[in-house]
């Protein structure tokens, strides 16, 4: 059965329809943008800020210990008890919720939440209370470091805006709220989730020099060498390179993304909690997936090319399509009968719908999810070609990499054309907020004793 007024859907569809070429020039643009932020003078002009992590050598496996780690600013918010011998590693974790009241409140509220949970976790795992833990934190936001247990948080992103935080060290905010109860935790490191992808993956294959993740927000990290990071003010020893946090998500807040920003994204640029920011981002995250998607079929329905017109009230409730729906439908095989997207329009209240209309749904959803991935390919690739190793390994973490069906294939498929020389490979991170905030802090805290 064929949809109603294929032309017009063609028309609602094709401003996400990006060519190859268009894909080789943000590759580009962005390659552009990166060196400007990794330059003193240009650092101002640019979007994607290539934060300096102070992380430089990736574990060897000889790390041990016991460490906490919290990890803050993805889908969960989670306290770890990780066990580091060697290249064993074993974790226990506790899922705790953030009210939208806290992620939105004062940052006073959310670091006495963050330091009751951590009370809370060391009660139910019965931990010595007398001995200091040593803990890495997992910080998913962009911060300006001035080492590895200091960290200037620079905007909020994704669904969080405490008052208060910006321009504040998140390790002093952590331990005034820790230091009101009766726990000895002292933060020795601070890391980004990429980091947390890169130095987990790393564990495993030295290979990897890049970590990405693709969840509630986007971003990636890379091996840089010192002599190209204009605003490295470390020391000059070995290992001759350090790990640069791109934030990435900012590219597009200067208009470099303008020339194919469709309605759809601006009006998901609207309605969001930092209008004109991670404007990369917003085309490419599970926050913000689903809602462009959603965009789109308001625009169908309205245009009776979908549900004979009529759109259920949830549908046309902002973010109320989830990026997991994509997921879902794109699940779908053809000998499946649309069992997943039956479902998911049933949970969205769509009354009547036929054959057609699922087959126009799923391919609203590819088409979102392939601009998507092929955009995150772009940048990956302009990093593939800094690393300058004949052979990369990517260490990825994130709901919509995990649970999407065809992004993995997407990105590879993408990544080869736009790299065409370069030998690599992604692989799932297993747990890398987690294990590589340990990793990290196992280093630190060896340092921190022998001192
Ligand atoms: C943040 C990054 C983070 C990414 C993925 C972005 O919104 O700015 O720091 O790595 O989300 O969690
Ligand atoms: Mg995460």
């Amino acid at each position: 059965m064929l949809p109603k007024n294929p032309k017009q859907i063609e028309e609602i569809l094709k401003p996400l329809q990006l060519s190859s070429e268009t894909y080789g020039a943000i590759k580009q643009k962005m390659d552009d943008d990166m060196t400007n932020g990794l330059s003193t003078d240009q650092h101002t002009l640019a979007d994607a800020k290539m934060y300096i992590t102070y992380v430089r050598a990736v574990p060897n496996g000889t790390e041990v210990g016991n460490f906490l780690a919290l990890d803050l600013g993805g889908t969960n918010f989670r306290v770890l008890l990780i066990k580091l011998d060697g290249g064993e590693v074993t974790m226990q974790s506790t899922i705790y919720m953030i009210p939208e009241a806290i992620m939105t409140g004062t940052g006073a509220q959310l670091f006495d939440h963050i330091a009751n949970c951590i009370d809370s976790f060391i009660e139910d795992k019965k931990l010595d209370r007398t001995v200091e833990l040593p803990l890495g934190f997992t910080f998913s936001f962009p911060c300006k470091q001035e080492g590895l247990a200091k960290a200037r948080l620079v905007t909020w992103t994704k669904g969080f805006n405490c008052s208060g935080v910006v321009n504040e060290d998140i390790v002093r905010l952590l331990h005034e709220s820790v230091a009101k109860k009766q726990i000895k935790v002292r933060c020795i490191a601070v890391i980004n989730d990429t980091v947390g992808a890169l130095m987990s993956c790393a564990h495993e294959d030295n290979r990897c020099q890049i970590g990405l993740i693709l969840g509630t927000g986007t971003n990636a990290c890379y091996m840089e060498k010192i002599e190209r990071v204009q605003q490295w003010d470390g020391d000059d020893e070995s290992p001759q390179e350090v790990i640069i946090n791109t934030e990435w998500g900012a590219f597009g807040n200067s208009k470099a993304l303008n020339f194919i920003t469709t309605e759809y994204d601006t009006n998901v640029d609207k309605i969001s909690i930092n209008p004109g920011k991670q404007i990369y981002e917003k085309m490419i995250s599970g926050m913000y997936m689903g809602e462009i998607a959603r965009q789109v079929v308001i625009k169908l329905v309205d245009a009776g090319c979908l549900f004979d017109g009529v759109a259920s009230e949830k549908l046309r409730t902002p973010m109320a399509f989830l990026t997991k729906y994509i997921s879902e439908i794109e699940s779908d095989e053809e000998f499946d009968n649309f069992v997943k997207t039956r479902q998911v329009l049933d949970e969205l209240d769509v009354e009547r719908y036929r054959v057609a209309d699922c087959l126009v749904m799923q391919e609203v959803c590819s088409v979102v999810s392939t601009r998507a991935a092929y955009l995150a390919a772009a940048g990956i690739s302009v990093l593939l070609d800094r690393v300058e190793k004949p052979e990369v390994t990517i260490g990825v973490d994130g709901s919509l990499y995990r649970y999407h069906p065809k992004f993995h294939d997407l990105i590879t498929e993408k990544l080869s054309q736009l790299s065409p020389h370069k030998k690599f490979k992604l692989m799932l991170s297993h747990d890398g907020s987690g294990k590589g905030a340990a990793l990290v802090a196992a280093v630190a805290w060896r340092i921190y004793c022998s001192n």
